[in-house]
């Protein structure tokens, strides 16, 4: 182990000083069976009750009845909750931000650029209250009129992963309710905190509302994946968005079709950049860093494969591995830490699986040690690893969540796409040029075949204005921007009739 230095005051006592300014009853931190832990110090936040299979299933026929009503309330009025709920993460920034870094280990900026997110999904969902509209549609039948309506839809089920521990449940939710939904949530084991947090804030804005917001209107559920599945399971969920692993989503996509509900699945990436022999190295080198690197490699949108044309390999490998030196793994509440934590030791023991497997593969590793960053002996840092790899091996196209960036010469851009092409799970993707043929390529649809295609910045992130995720080996679930709302409502066609006859098929006839 190398050493950092040491860490300020005690996680869990902060995490304890936040959850009761934001209004969280300090009693449910204990006595339960759920161990929540800041990533920072490994040191224990809570022990927290664990709702069972049946309160479950009560809660989620409780959420279809404030559904019943909900939908009963006109949308731009329902648009004004989100609001509240808008003013309210406004309020809560600075804290609900330090509480996703106690938790989930990021950068303080990253903290708060979480929060920011659900503040602008707000604000967007709060003018899509009003735009929820369909098409008149020219009908071949005389004196007809026919228009295609949109109605809510249900309960909507949302499961997170830990790496977004708030803003993924906002970017369902803020649509959701203004399309007239219910939301259950179950977040991941690992993050319970920031989820009774931000349930906390919701009920705030609830109560400035008034009596029109439901009783179960949003609803959380604190459980491992077992509550997961019975989210999954239940025939009152017409949407489950699941977002995590592949893992998960092989799980949880049958089951939906086998009883018809719809999927939204925002899952693994294993995302990639090329470098192309006319890129601004500069620029480069900066957006491949940070997106390589950044939230210790525990982002979906992380990149993690590298692939560098021939005639800039030389000139670009030793700046990288430059940056990768100097870069600062430490406690993410310290200024100038672009590296915090891994989650948990099972993230720690993965990037260690990983890195024998490139080694045994022919890969040459730089970095990937762990950081110790006293006294948090029970907290997994690491310095993140650098893989020159002669070849894309079985485990390149692997997603191992740390920050393990593999790299790879090319030669010419037909093969550079074809081996970014090579992943299956496709998430997210980018190339640095300033061939515009060659920009225009990639983004094309012989190009990248990811749902996200970037030219001159890293994959890593995303805006809500936009959509979210669209992964390809899951069909590209969205969240967020764009018309993604439309998987949030139901579609109808209505066909009026304003003549004085009924059209019938030729030759067809019968008395009346
Ligand atoms: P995970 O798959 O272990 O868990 C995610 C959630 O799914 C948790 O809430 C868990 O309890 C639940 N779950 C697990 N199995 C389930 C089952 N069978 N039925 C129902 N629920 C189940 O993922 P994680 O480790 O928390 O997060 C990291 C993963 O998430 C990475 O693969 C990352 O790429 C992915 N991710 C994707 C996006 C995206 O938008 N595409 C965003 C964030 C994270």
């Amino acid at each position: 182990m190398t050493h950092a230095s040491p860490m300020p005051a005690s996680a869990a006592a902060e995490t304890a000083h936040i959850l009761s300014r934001l209004g969280v009853d300090p009693a449910i931190l204990s006595g339960g069976t759920l161990v929540a832990r800041s990533p920072i110090t490994g040191e224990e936040t809570a022990r927290l009750v664990e709702i069972s299979a049946d309160d479950a299933k009560v809660a989620i026929d409780k959420a279809h009845q404030a559904y019943l009503t909900w939908r009963k309330v006109p949308a731009p009025r329902r648009g004004e909750l989100i609001r509240l709920l808008g003013e309210e993460l406004r309020a809560a920034k600075a804290e609900l931000g330090r509480l996703v870094t106690l938790e989930a280990g990021k950068v303080t900026s990253e903290g708060l650029g979480e929060v920011q997110e659900m503040i602008d999904i707000c604000d967007y969902a709060v003018g899509l209250s009003r735009q929820l509209f369909g098409l008149t549609i020219a009908t071949e039948r005389a004196e007809h009129r026919m228009m295609e309506t949109w109605h809510p839809l249900g309960v909507v089920g949302v499961i997170s992963a830990f790496n977004f521990p708030v803003a993924v449940w906002s970017w369902n939710a803020a649509l959701a309710i203004v399309c007239g939904d219910a939301v259950v949530w179950k977040p991941s084991e690992k993050t319970p905190l920031t989820a009774i947090a931000v349930q906390a804030l919701f009920e705030r804005a609830a109560a400035r509302f008034g009596a029109e917001a439901p009783a179960g209107l949003s609803t959380l559920l604190i459980g491992g994946r077992e509550i997961g599945e019975v989210l999954v399971d239940h025939p009152r969920v017409p949407l489950v968005s699941a977002t995590g692993s592949t893992a998960m989503g092989r799980k949880v996509g049958p089951k939906l079709a086998a009883r018809f509900a719809r999927a939204v699945l925002e899952l693994g990436g294993n995302n990639a950049a090329i470098i192309a022999p006319t890129a601004d190295l500069d620029l480069t080198l900066r957006g491949v860093a940070f997106s390589a690197m950044g939230t210790a490699g525990q982002r979906c949108t992380t990149l993690r494969r590298l692939f560098v044309h021939e005639s800039v390999y030389d000139a670009f490998l030793p700046r990288l591995k430059a940056a990768y030196a100097s870069v600062t793994v430490g406690d993410p509440r310290r200024d100038g830490v672009l590296v915090g934590p891994l989650i948990d030791q099972a993230a720690y023991a993965a990037m260690e699986t990983a890195l024998a497997d490139a080694k045994a593969a022919g890969g040459v590793v730089s970095g990937g040690d762990r950081v110790s960053v006293d006294p948090a002996d029970q907290a997994y840092y690491v310095r993140p690893a650098l893989v020159e790899m002669g070849e894309q091996a079985d485990v390149v196209l692997r997603e191992t969540f740390a920050p393990i960036l593999y790299v790879m010469k090319y030669k010419t851009f037909e093969e550079a796409v074809i081996l970014q092409n090579d992943a299956p799970q496709g998430l997210s993707s980018s190339i640095f040029t300033n061939d515009m043929r060659e920009a225009e390529r990639f983004v094309s649809d012989e190009g990248s075949d990811c749902g996200i295609a970037n030219v001159n910045l890293g994959p890593s992130g995303a805006e809500i204005g936009g959509a979210f995720g669209g992964e390809k080996e899951t069909g590209g679930g969205r969240e967020a921007g764009s018309d993604a709302w439309k998987a949030y409502m139901r579609r109808a066609t209505n066909t009026l009739n304003y003549g004085r006859t009924l059209p019938l098929a030729q030759g067809v006839k019968f008395d009346v």
